[in-house]
């Protein structure tokens, strides 16, 4: 049986359940006996404030001195011991006290209040209510005398399974025996997820169907989908240890650039999509970025943005690459990305109408508006920029391009390969273009005449078919034979196995959404360049290309 969650990373562990102890039970809610008075207990509740808050402080401080992951933790406890240390919650407390409550009945209201009050606030904040909450169960648990609640001990690994996880757990948790987190609560920006990303923990969370896992089940943890699988068959934890022992491998690269084997360097880069994806591409160890789509800067308008702001969304993300590579593609307007003020409505086939470098240069003032912002940026800042075209189709349009480009002061500039004419007209774009990025997406689409958009087609949208092979080899070929660096940076670099084969074919760099730098970087250590070549020659033959029609 499979649970679903959210996962965080794209981990995977193997291994018997422990689910956390059960919570503390609630204090009744009876009076006070008169023989306590008031005083006795504001002081009592006042001790176990300070001893949790003392607690919290030690933890953040061993967090502090720890590992890479744990100092990240060391602020968040610092942060909720101060929940314990709060004068008007303390006085709150004290006023239930002193209206009849018990000290431990007093904290659970006290908190409880508080907690209500972040959760009313929504996102963020909501999510800090599960602290304050851990923080109320701490205080309860010395007033009662018992330990507080917490990881349960183990002498052999196990996977963590828990409502939510608080900080101090998921900070203070013995990576030597904690396989994988799984929380039924808790969203992607709980702290349990900020933390097993930061601790490298295999984690899924909000799984609701975890709440039925009992201990000592069997279960595999699969942070990329997201799953966990109960009663695994001997098949599926085979299949597992081997998807886990290629995962940590993958994980001891990231860092490294992109080689074969034998020492062959293949750049990895990052596909973006706003400024703000620079995280995760360093996150992951991209070697610059192969491509940052500008649609965003335009989709959901109803004009062009102004030289200013797209000057400023394109300095944000040129400063996070200081010294390194960043190709930026112009509006790829029409077809899958229409834009109302730019795309014409009565296209009977859009993807065969105006769209890329066909629209801009009928909208001569927002291509030169964008050439004009990416001159400035790049004035600004330190990344190495190169600015491509979309959809160009031969070398004629490269040349005019490339020439525009170049008028206004920009040092690089480039065209995609997405339609199958600029593969066969490739040795004369090697010679007027300064770079060619494959975009295979499209000639997957243009070279099988099949729409990438529609089901119906949709297996012919694989870059695996001989066809755009050959046409990517006749671009390599060509790059090679003029010195001209030929990428590819459609959805096919992203696939670690046609990686090595798109380097084999003469490829110079890869680009891909971040998340996939790992694998694609794992796979090409496997093999030496020569390796590469003969898979690639197989690949051009069909090898291992499948049509399902054969069946
Ligand atoms: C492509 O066509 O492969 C590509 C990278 O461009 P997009 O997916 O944005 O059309
Ligand atoms: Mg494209």
């Amino acid at each position: 049986m499979e649970i679903t969650g959210v996962g965080i990373g794209r981990g995977v562990a193997v291994g018997p359940v422990i689910r956390m102890a059960a919570a503390l039970p609630e204090p009744a809610d009876t009076p006070r006996s008169e023989s306590v008075p008031a005083e006795v207990e504001i002081k009592r509740a006042a001790g176990a404030l300070a001893v949790v808050n003392a607690d919290l402080r030690k933890r953040a401080e061993e967090a502090a001195n720890g590992d890479e992951g744990a100092k990240k933790a060391a602020p968040i406890l610092q942060a909720i011991s101060m929940f314990a240390s709060d004068p008007s919650l303390a006085q709150n407390i004290a006023n239930l006290i002193t209206g009849g409550k018990t000290a431990e009945r007093a904290v659970l209201e006290g908190f409880a209040a508080v907690e209500a009050m972040f959760k009313a606030l929504g996102g963020y904040q909501a999510e800090r209510a599960a602290d304050l909450h851990d923080v109320g169960q701490r205080v309860i648990a010395d007033l009662m005398g018992v330990p507080a609640p917490g990881v349960p001990y183990s002498e052999t690994p196990f996977v963590l399974v828990a409502e939510d996880l608080s900080p101090a757990d998921t900070a203070t948790l013995d990576l030597s025996k904690t396989l994988a987190i799984v929380t039924s609560q808790g969203g992607p920006t709980s702290h349990t997820a900020i933390l097993a990303r930061a601790r490298g923990i295999v984690a899924v969370v909000s799984a609701a169907g975890a709440d039925d896992l009992t201990d000592g089940e069997s279960v595999i943890v699969n942070a990329a989908n997201g799953t966990i699988t109960t009663k695994p068959t001997d098949a599926q934890i085979a299949a597992a240890e081997q998807a886990k022992a290629k995962a940590a491998k993958a994980k001891e690269l990231r860092g490294k650039p992109g080689a074969f084997k034998d020492g062959a360097h293949i750049p990895l880069l990052a596909n973006v999509g706003k400024p703000a994806d620079a995280e995760p591409a360093l996150e992951y160890g991209a070697e610059g970025v192969g491509l940052f789509r500008t649609e965003f800067l335009f989709l959901g308008n109803a004009e062009p943005p102004s030289v200013e702001e797209q000057t400023e969304a394109y300095a944000e993300l040129l400063g996070r690459f200081p010294g390194k590579k960043v190709v930026i593609r112009l509006l790829d307007a029409g077809a899958d990305k229409p834009l109302p003020f730019l795309t014409p409505e009565d296209e009977p086939n859009p993807a065969l109408g105006l769209r890329g470098l066909r629209t801009l240069r009928v909208h001569k003032d927002v291509i030169e508006g964008q050439l004009k912002a990416l001159a400035a940026a790049d004035a600004k800042t330190e990344a190495d920029l190169w600015v491509m075209a979309p959809m160009v189709a031969d070398e004629r349009e490269a040349a005019y391009f490339v020439k525009l480009g170049k008028s206004f002061g920009l040092k690089k500039v480039g065209v995609m390969a997405e339609v199958p004419s600029i593969a066969l007209m490739a040795d004369k774009v090697a010679q007027v273009a300064d770079f060619v990025s494959i975009g295979t997406n499209d000639l997957t689409q243009y070279t099988l005449a099949a729409d990438r958009t529609l089901g119906s087609v949709a297996n012919y949208q694989t870059a695996w078919h001989p066809a755009v092979l050959r046409a990517i080899k006749l671009i390599a070929d060509a790059g090679n034979k003029y010195g001209m660096p030929v990428g590819v940076c459609g959805e096919a670099a992203a696939d670690p196995d046609l990686a090595v084969v798109l380097a084999g074919l003469g490829v110079n760099s890869l680009s891909m959404t971040p998340v996939a730098l790992d694998d694609v970087r794992a796979e090409l250590a496997e093999w030496t360049l020569e390796d590469a070549r003969e898979k690639a020659d197989k690949a051009l033959d069909g090898d291992f290309y499948h049509l399902d029609w054969e069946d």
